[in-house]
C-alpha cells in the first residue's frame, strides 16, 4: 500500500515538474527574446569575416576539416518567409593548402547558399544551381539551411515560441553557473536545444543531424560575447562544430567574427527560380564496358568501376551514401549475375568517396583502404553509435555476422587476384590532398582509377592550359610504378584517354 501511495505521489510530482519546466521555457524564452530583440525582429542582416571549412574533407584522418579564410560573411535571413541567403568570399588566405574541398583555392571564390522554404539553391555567377543533397548527405540541403536559420539566437527563440512548438527547460548548475537548457523538436524531426545564461543571452545551441559517415552527426554553434547593434543584440562571435572532437578532430565547420548586424532590412526575399522548382532528386546509375569483365559504373556526381574476376567482383568506390551504394550494386548483380561483391576499394576517407562503405559491408564485402583510414573508419564509420536520423541497413538490420567490418589495409601495395586477373592497388605519394590515397590500376586492361586526381575534360570543353597540382603528382606517381596506363577512370567525369592526359600535364620532366 505505502508503495502504491509513494508511487502516485511521484506521478504527481513529476506532472508537477512537468507543467512548471513548459511554464518556465517560455519564460526564459520569452525574457531571452525581448532582451536581445527576438520580438519585434522579422528580418536580419549578419555582416563580418572569419573562415569556413570543407566537412568531411581533412588532409589527413587525424586532423581537423580543412579551412577557408572568409574576407566577407553576409547572411541575410527573413524568419516569416523561411529564407536566408549566406554570401561568402573566400581564399585560401594562410590556412594549409592541403585536404580536399577544393582545396587549395586558386584566388577568390564567391559562395551564394539560398534557402526559401523547402527549395535551396546556390548561385554561380547569374546561374541559379538546385542543391538537393549534400555531401552532408544525410539531410536535404533545404531542410539543413531551415535548421541554420532556427539555430540562430533569433530564430530559436522565434521558432521556440512559436505555437505547438513545446518547449521544455532544465535549469541546472554546470561548473557553479546557473543556466537554463531549452529544448524543442524542429521541421518535426531535429531535437533542437539552447543553453542560456543569467544574462537572457543564448551561449550555445545543438543538434544532430543525419549524415552516411557519423551517423546523428553532432550539429552545434557557441555565441561569443553579445554586443548591441541598435534594435537588436548579437553575438560577436559565431563558432561552429560540425562533428565531435572527442571522436575525431574533424569538427570545426565555420566561424564568423561579426562587425555589423541590421535588424529588419526590407529586402524582398528571392523568388524560387523554375529550375530550381523543377529539379527532382534522382539516383542514376549507367554503365559503359570498358573491357572484358570490366565496367565503368557512372551516371552521378561520382563513379564506381566493377571488376568480374573468376569466382567474385571487386568494385572500386563507395561514393555517398546508401542509396548510390544499393543503385550501383543492383547494377553490379546485372551485369555479372551470381557472383558476390568480395572486395570494395575504396579510394580515400573523404565523406563524399567514403559514405557508401556501410552498405558494401552489409553485403558481405571485404574494404581495401589504407591504413591510415582504418582507425577512423573504425571508431567513426562503424561506430555502434546511433543512426537514428538516417538509419541505413547496416544499423537497421544489424545483423550478427557483418556487426564489424572486415578490411585489408595497405602501406605499400595491395593485389586483388584469382591467378587469371590482376588488380594492383597503390598508395599515392606526395598528394596534397590525402596521404591516405589509394589508386588502382589493371595492368592487363591498362586501366588507372583515380579519385579527385584527375577527370577528363567534359566532351568539346577546352583542355586547361597548364595542370593541377594534382595531375602533376598523379603522373609523377605513375612515373614511379612504371604505369603503363591507356584509359584513366576518374570518381567523377567520363573516361579519358593517356593521351588526353599526356596532353595536359606534358613531358614528365627527367631526372
Ligand atoms: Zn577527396
Ligand atoms: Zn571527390
Amino acid at each position: 500500500m505505502a508503495t502504491r501511495l509513494l508511487a502516485l505521489v511521484a506521478l504527481l510530482l513529476a506532472l508537477m515538474v512537468g507543467m512548471a519546466t513548459a511554464q518556465d521555457a517560455r519564460t526564459v524564452l520569452q525574457a531571452a527574446a525581448k532582451n536581445i530583440g527576438a520580438d519585434t525582429l522579422k528580418t536580419i542582416q549578419i555582416s563580418g569575416t572569419g573562415w569556413n571549412a570543407a566537412t568531411g574533407q581533412s588532409y589527413s584522418p587525424t586532423e581537423d576539416w580543412p579551412k577557408f579564410e572568409m574576407t566577407s560573411y553576409t547572411k541575410t535571413i527573413d524568419f516569416d518567409a523561411k529564407f536566408s541567403r549566406e554570401q561568402v568570399t573566400r581564399r585560401q588566405g594562410a590556412y594549409p593548402p592541403r585536404g580536399g574541398g577544393g582545396t587549395p583555392l586558386q584566388g577568390e571564390q564567391q559562395q551564394d547558399f539560398i534557402v526559401s522554404g523547402n527549395y535551396a539553391w546556390n548561385m554561380q555567377g547569374s546561374n541559379a544551381v538546385p542543391i538537393v543533397r549534400g555531401y552532408l548527405d544525410g539531410i536535404p540541403v533545404a531542410e539543413l539551411r531551415q535548421l541554420d536559420i532556427l539555430l540562430t539566437p533569433h530564430g530559436f527563440l522565434k521558432a521556440a515560441l512559436a505555437p505547438g512548438a513545446n518547449p521544455t527547460a532544465v535549469t541546472w548548475t554546470p561548473r557553479g553557473r546557473r543556466v537554463t537548457d531549452v529544448s524543442f523538436t524542429a521541421l518535426g524531426k531535429y531535437r533542437v536545444s539552447a543553453t542560456i545564461n543569467d544574462q537572457n543571452l543564448i551561449e550555445f545551441v545543438q543538434t544532430r543531424i543525419g549524415n552516411p559517415f557519423f551517423g546523428d552527426l553532432l550539429y552545434e554553434i557557441r555565441y561569443g560575447p553579445y554586443k548591441d547593434f541598435g534594435a537588436v543584440k548579437f553575438p560577436t562571435v559565431i563558432h561552429h562544430h560540425e562533428g565531435d572532437d572527442r571522436l575525431n578532430p574533424g569538427h570545426n565547420a565555420l566561424e564568423v567574427r561579426v562587425s555589423n548586424v541590421l535588424a529588419n532590412v526590407s529586402a524582398a526575399p528571392l523568388a524560387v527560380p523554375d529550375a530550381v522548382r523543377a529539379a527532382v532528386p534522382a539516383v542514376r546509375v549507367e554503365s559503359q564496358k570498358l573491357a572484358d569483365g570490366v565496367w565503368f559504373v557512372g551516371g552521378g556526381s561520382h563513379n564506381s568501376m566493377a571488376v568480374e574476376f573468376r569466382d567474385f567482383v571487386t568494385v572500386v568506390e563507395a561514393p555517398l551514401n546508401e542509396e548510390r551504394s544499393l543503385a550501383v550494386i543492383g547494377e553490379v548483380h546485372k551485369l555479372v549475375p551470381n557472383k558476390a561483391i568480395r572486395y570494395l576499394v575504396n579510394t580515400h576517407h573523404h565523406f563524399d568517396h567514403s559514405g557508401g562503405l556501410r552498405t558494401y559491408v552489409a553485403e558481405g564485402a571485404t574494404i581495401v583502404t589504407h591504413q591510415g583510414n582504418r582507425e577512423f573508419y573504425e571508431k567513426v564509420l562503424f561506430s555502434p553509435g546511433p543512426r537514428t536520423l538516417q538509419p541505413d541497413r547496416l544499423f537497421a538490420l544489424n545483423p550478427d555476422v557483418v556487426r564489424d567490418p572486415v578490411f585489408e589495409t595497405l602501406i605499400q601495395k595491395y593485389v586483388v587476384s584469382d591467378g587469371t586477373r590482376t588488380m594492383d592497388i597503390y598508395p599515392v605519394q606526395g598528394l596534397i590532398h590525402s596521404p591516405t590515397m589509394l589508386i588502382a590500376y589493371l595492368s592487363k586492361e591498362k586501366i588507372l582509377v583515380n579519385a579527385d586526381l584527375y577527370s577528363p575534360p567534359a566532351p568539346g570543353a577546352q583542355p586547361p592550359a597548364a595542370p593541377t597540382p594534382l595531375m602533376v603528382t598523379l603522373s609523377q606517381n605513375i612515373q614511379r610504378l612504371k604505369l603503363d596506363v591507356g584509359q584513366h577512370v576518374p570518381i567523377h567525369g567520363r573516361v579519358g584517354t593517356n593521351d588526353e592526359f599526356m596532353k595536359i600535364v606534358g613531358k614528365p620532366a627527367s631526372n
